[in-house]
Order: structure tokens, then C-alpha cells, then sequence
């Protein structure tokens, strides 16, 4: 199994400035890459691939030995190998008549990440189990930068990345043959409704992950994104609003990950069968049926941020969910989630006036009456239990 863990790194001045130069020339090395390739295409109609750049890498490192010289020759590869990438998507696109979008030039600010794509060249890990706090990375160029390592890592170490998030800097370990780990049989199966008062709703009826603090981030985002779009172009103010902007959009994002993780992990703990609602048709009629917002200044602009940002609160909880499911040897199906939020899961009526508000669910046929993620999320198991039946029994 393969799995990747993130990791806070710890630069000093020094290393945090070489960081920001490292991932600079990287960026030159990719925007002169892809100049190369236009203007032999453009001017000699000649296709410039990887291993001609990745040929030429060596004069340029000896060329300018104070600066492209200086890092990794793997870690520029890697930069090359991507612009490939792009470029391979870009032709399958043009193949499939779909609209192409040419490989573009990055700009400052949109080349984050450099990868050096093994351990021990150009780049080492040094864990210290016994010693978390004393854990470091080497990089060539930068030095020894230490890292805050959370938690331990299992697996064998593959791929280095080291990824810039606003002010901060993160390294991405890739790991190879994780081992899975078996947590005991519980006997127990649960179903779950994803909504937007919690984030998850089992069908034992509990609540899991209240996304609220998420939504108040989404109007902090919303504010800073309006400050942003008072200010002058070029001038210095709008460079700070959009470093806020920036740190406020990883911020959420670190939020929702850390939630995804908590929530996935217990449910993990407690249930052998997880069944839940396939989130790509989920989302559909989601946005066919709208909700309803109080009245107020840039509600439409606020609530589709809202929006964005639960629907991404989803997606990134299931791939958690998926992951940890895998590695604990659970079992995730996933169901149309149509007609689940108006069907009584007692009686099995299914009438739109079943669901009498957002969070109330009186049945019209016999009375039953529940919380209405709860009684979704019964019907979500019941759909996912079936789906497995007809599995075992074909
Ligand atoms: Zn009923």
C-alpha cells in the first residue's frame, strides 16, 4: 500500500530563504523549459520532448553553477518530467477534441512544489523515532531543516516533495509498502448521511464533525476576498490581501483535513461495513435543489463559497475515509443516494412531505417521526446492505 504524510518544516531565516530560491528557479527552469519547446515547435515545427531537456539539463547546471547548479539534478528532472505531463495531457485533450489549454507559463506564486523523487539523492529523510522532535530533512542546497514529525511513518520512504503554503513550508513524504493494519471485527455496519448541519449523520443517529467552524472561515474568505477586490493592481496592499486570502484558503484547508481525519477514524474504529452516499450524484441534486439562505449583503456570492467549501469537506472525508478503510480492512460501499431523504425507514413511504425542515422528518403514512439526516442515513445502510446481497448472491 502507498501512502504520503505531511509534515510542518522548521527552516531558519537562512533556509527558509534558500527554500524560496530553490523553488524559484525551479519555477525559471520550468517556464525556460517550456519557452524551449514553443519556440522549436513555432519556429522548426521540431517536438521537443523530456529526454532532450533532461539532456541539456547538464550544460545549464554547468553554465551557472551559483544558481541552477546548486540544486538537485534529480529534483530539476523531476521539474522537466512534469512540464512532460502537461504536455501529454495537453495532446490527449487536443486527441479527444476536447478544449485543449495550452501548457501555460507559472507565474510568481503558482509553482509551489519541488520534488526530488528519491530518498538519498539530492534529498534525505532522517527520521529519529526515539527522538521525534530531532527529525530533520537534508536538502541539497538548503541544508539540514527540521521538521515537526506528528506522528510516525510507516512504510519506505520513496518520494521527497517540499511544498510552500503561504508563509509556511511543508515536505511530503510519497511511502512505499505501508502495511495494513487489521483493526478486530466489531460485527457492527453503519450508514451515513452527509449533510451540512454536521458533516456526517450515522444511522445510529449520532452527529459527527459540526462543519460550523468551516462556514465561518468560508465568511472570513469571503471578507478578505472582498478587501482584496478594492485594491489598486500592482500596488502593495493588494500583494498583502492576497497573501491573507491565501493563508485563510490553507488554513480551511487545514481544518477540513484535520476534521476528515477525526471523523473517518472513528468510524473506523466502530464499524465493520460503512456505507454511504455516492457523492457524485449526491452533488447533483444537491445543486438542482438549492437552499435557502436569510436575505442579506452577497448572500449569492457567500453561500456558493459555503457551498464550495462543504462540498470539498465531502470529498476530502471520503478519500480519508477510503484510505483508512483500506488500510483497517473495512469495508466502504457506496449508493445513489436518491429518494433516501424522503423515504420512511420505518414504513418505507417515500412523499416529499415526509420531510416537514431541514432537520425534521415526519412520515405522513405512519407517524414516524425522527431527526431527518438520521433517518437518511438508515436508509443509506438498507440501500448498501442490499447492494451487498445481491453481490454475494450473483
Ligand atoms: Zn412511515
Amino acid at each position: 500500500m502507498r501512502r504520503s504524510y505531511k509534515f510542518l518544516l522548521r527552516p531558519t531565516g537562512k533556509q527558509a530563504a534558500a527554500l524560496a530560491q530553490c523553488l524559484e528557479d525551479h519555477r525559471m527552469l520550468y517556464n525556460a523549459a517550456l519557452e524551449h519547446r514553443r519556440t522549436a515547435y513555432g519556429k522548426a515545427g521540431v517536438t521537443v520532448r523530456y529526454g532532450d531537456q533532461s539532456g541539456e539539463l547538464k550544460h545549464i547546471r554547468a553554465d551557472d553553477p551559483a544558481g541552477q547548479g546548486r540544486w538537485s539534478f534529480s529534483s530539476q528532472q523531476a521539474t522537466l518530467r512534469r512540464l512532460e505531463k502537461a504536455f501529454t495531457a495537453f495532446f490527449r485533450r487536443v486527441k479527444a477534441g476536447q478544449k485543449p489549454g495550452f501548457p501555460r507559463f507559472k507565474g510568481r506564486g503558482w509553482f509551489d512544489t519541488v520534488e526530488w523523487p528519491k530518498d538519498g539523492d539530492g534529498c534525505r529523510w532522517v527520521s529519529q523515532p526515539e527522538h521525534p522532535t530531532a527529525t530533520f530533512v537534508r536538502l541539497q542546497g538548503v541544508g539540514h531543516v527540521r521538521v515537526h514529525q506528528h506522528r510516525a511513518i510507516r512504510g519506505r520512504v520513496k518520494t521527497v516533495s517540499v511544498k510552500r503554503e503561504g508563509s509556511r513550508w511543508y515536505v511530503v513524504l510519497s511511502c512505499d509498502d505501508v502495511p495494513a493494519q487489521q483493526l478486530p471485527a466489531t460485527r457492527a455496519v453503519v450508514g451515513l448521511d452527509m449533510g451540512v448541519a454536521s458533516l456526517v449523520t450515522t444511522s445510529d443517529g449520532e452527529h459527527l464533525a459540526n462543519p460550523r467552524h468551516l462556514q465561518a472561515s468560508a465568511d472570513r474568505v469571503a471578507a478578505a476576498q472582498q478587501a482584496l477586490a478594492r485594491k489598486k493592481r500592482g500596488s502593495k496592499r493588494r500583494r498583502k490581501a492576497v497573501a491573507r486570502v491565501t493563508a485563510l484558503h490553507a488554513k480551511v484547508r487545514r481544518k477540513r483535513l484535520d476534521t476528515a481525519h477525526k471523523t473517518a477514524l472513528t468510524l473506523v474504529r466502530d464499524y465493520d461495513v460503512i456505507v454511504h452516499e455516492d457523492l457524485r450524484i449526491a452533488n447533483m441534486t444537491r445543486s438542482a435543489c438549492g437552499t435557502t439562505e436569510a436575505p442579506g449583503r452577497n448572500v449569492a456570492a457567500k453561500s456558493g463559497l459555503n457551498r464550495s467549501i462543504l462540498d470539498a469537506g465531502w470529498g476530502v472525508f471520503l478519500t480519508v475515509l477510503a484510505h483508512k478503510a483500506e488500510s483497517a480492512g473495512r469495508e466502504l460501499i457506496a449508493v445513489d443516494p436518491a429518494n433516501t431523504s424522503r423515504t420512511c425507514a420505518r414504513c418505507g413511504r417515500c412523499a416529499k412531505e415526509n420531510r416537514v425542515t431541514q432537520a425534521e422528518f415526519a412520515c405522513v403514512a405512519c407517524g414516524h417521526a425522527a431527526h431527518a439526516d438520521a433517518n437518511a442515513a438508515i436508509n443509506i445502510l438498507r440501500a448498501g446492505l442490499a447492494l451487498r446481497e445481491a453481490a454475494d448472491a450473483a
